[in-house]
């Protein structure tokens, strides 16, 4: 059997990632066999030596919250994403029907073009009448169709209402689960394909990948068998009110985005108090206490962690209570239920998420990209209620466990861009250190998932997967953060991507 033998780097470890841990690493069939300073070069026939050219080397990243089949559909058809004007727009959407009978155009927006409006029914139905056509939002919470498309929508909602082709709000989801079972099982494949690769650059070696829906297991199906034929580790939630199908495959949790509300972007978070920007709207809750109750009482019955998606302060005060409800009546579970987003909680339902001891995934680039006193959730709930948005340190310093997601393709898979965000958080006192932060992408998702004996450290008996970063983020200032870089990933002690990959293409 091979033995790997790594040397010449700075190996980090918990509890203090700034310090150098070990130089020396012995691997053999996937697992470390041990780490040290200066370990002697192992004797023996069959050993490869492998200079890490001084990197500084941690436990691989990963990723808590991916939708991965629907990351992978982005990533297939037109990606409007450079878009100035609509003319570029139309032209991108014109060469996708040339070589497809869907023609799918993803990351639109609006606001990145010259003309600032979206295309019309009429503009897309001149490139193509007959082809399928389907623009979708960035955001993918809407998208604007062609007559084919609208046609097709209306065998599933008859009469459905769109404004000049644009629809939205409660008509969208069903219709955007529906294009799902269209695409073909080769086509997501092929998504999901890209999508490894791109992990992989970002040095995310492990993603938690919550899929389908109560009216369909398919895309959790495709994505399990994904992870088991390739290299990055999966962890698959079927995004179900329904556990069996999640507990017949042996998993440990189910749910996901399980929608208790509905986002800040299309105003249907909900809120205590309504919209700043719409005094008329307290956004959507799509579940009540006694809903949510159910969910947790399946959980236990079936054996599983649950996980929902909770936004606004009006959602976050309900799940957070029935959690803490169910942690008094099933008391302490073996893995505890996760609560995902939560970006807007009351001090009581912190107090709350504390007493039931839940995992809270957090999407710290969500700041980043609409945090701060311009940013879209100071337009949405006004500036005081934005501030309390994604209080990070807050819920840390109180012991709740929390680890990093993305929620792509919301925002792109990419831990150092979390990392980055996590230490520049626009409210400076929900700023942490970037030890704390580091442990968010690298050991807390393991925890989340119950796999944290043998994955998240480099240490004897776990498992082999790490990365080499570019330089030392204990050197870099927290505002450069987001300029290092993953330089090499390794799985199992395979060198799974490099930088040198770069010249390929
Ligand atoms: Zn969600
Ligand atoms: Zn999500």
């Amino acid at each position: 059997m091979e033995q790997l033998f790594f040397f010449n780097f700075s190996g980090r470890n918990l509890p203090d990632y700034s310090k150098k841990d070990f130089d020396t690493m012995l691997v053999m069939n996937g697992t470390i066999l041990k780490t040290g300073f200066q370990l002697p070069f192992p004797s023996g026939p069959n050993v490869k030596a492998i200079n890490l050219q001084n990197a500084t080397v941690f436990a691989g990243f990963s990723d808590a919250h991916v939708h991965f089949t629907q990351t992978g559909l982005t990533r297939s058809g037109a990606n409007l994403d450079k878009a100035t004007r609509l003319s570029e727009v139309f032209d991108l959407i014109n060469e996708e029907t040339k070589t497809s009978d869907m023609a799918l155009a993803f990351n639109f927006q609006e606001q990145s073009l010259e003309e600032n409006r979206r295309p019309t029914l009429a503009e897309l139905d001149k490139i193509s009448a007959d082809k399928f056509i389907w623009v979708a939002r960035k955001d993918l919470h809407s998208a604007i169709l062609n007559s084919k498309a609208l046609e097709w929508a209306n065998n599933f909602i008859p009469g459905l209402k769109h404004q000049n082709g644009f629809v939205s709000g409660e008509n969208y989801n069903p219709i955007s689960y529906k294009l799902l079972n269209e695409i073909s099982d080769s086509l997501l494949l092929k998504g999901m394909q890209a999508t490894e690769e791109e992990c992989l650059s970002k040095g995310v070696v492990c993603i938690h990948a919550l899929e389908g829906s109560t009216d369909s297991d398919r895309e959790a199906k495709l994505a399990a068998d994904f992870f088991k034929n390739n290299k990055l580790e999966g962890v698959v939630y079927h995004q179900s009110v329904d556990p069996n199908f999640a507990k017949k495959q042996g998993w440990a949790g189910f749910g996901g985005c399980l929608l208790v509300d509905g986002s800040f972007g299309t105003r249907t978070a909900a809120l205590n108090e309504p919209y700043a920007d719409s005094p008329e709207s307290n956004g959507n809750l799509y579940l009540d206490s006694a809903a949510i109750q159910e969910l947790l009482q399946r959980a236990r019955t079936a054996d599983l962690q649950l996980a929902v998606h909770s936004i606004g302060d009006r959602a976050n005060d309900l799940v957070a209570a029935s959690y803490a409800w169910a942690r008094q009546k099933y008391g302490a579970q073996p893995l505890s239920d996760r609560i995902e987003h939560f970006i807007l909680p009351s001090t009581r339902a912190i107090r709350a998420a504390r007493e039931s001891e839940a995992l809270v995934c957090i999407q710290p680039v969500f700041d980043l990209f609409w945090g701060g006193k311009e940013g879209l959730y100071s337009q949405r709930l006004g500036k005081e209620r934005a501030a309390r948005c994604n209080p990070f340190k807050t819920m840390l310093d109180l012991g709740i466990p929390l680890a990093g997601g993305s929620d792509s393709p919301v925002t792109p898979i990419d831990p150092i861009l979390g990392i980055h965000a996590l230490l520049n958080h626009s409210n400076t006192e929900e700023r942490i250190d970037l030890n704390s932060a580091l442990s968010l992408f690298i050991t807390e998702p393991h925890k989340f998932a119950g796999k944290n004996k043998t994955r998240g450290h480099l240490k004897t008996g776990y498992k082999a997967d790490f990365i080499c970063l570019s330089e030392d983020p204990f050197m870099v200032s927290p505002a450069r953060l987001d300029s290092l870089e993953v330089t090499r990933t390794f799985i199992n002690g395979n060198e799974v991507w490099g930088c040198h990959n770069l010249n390929r293409s």
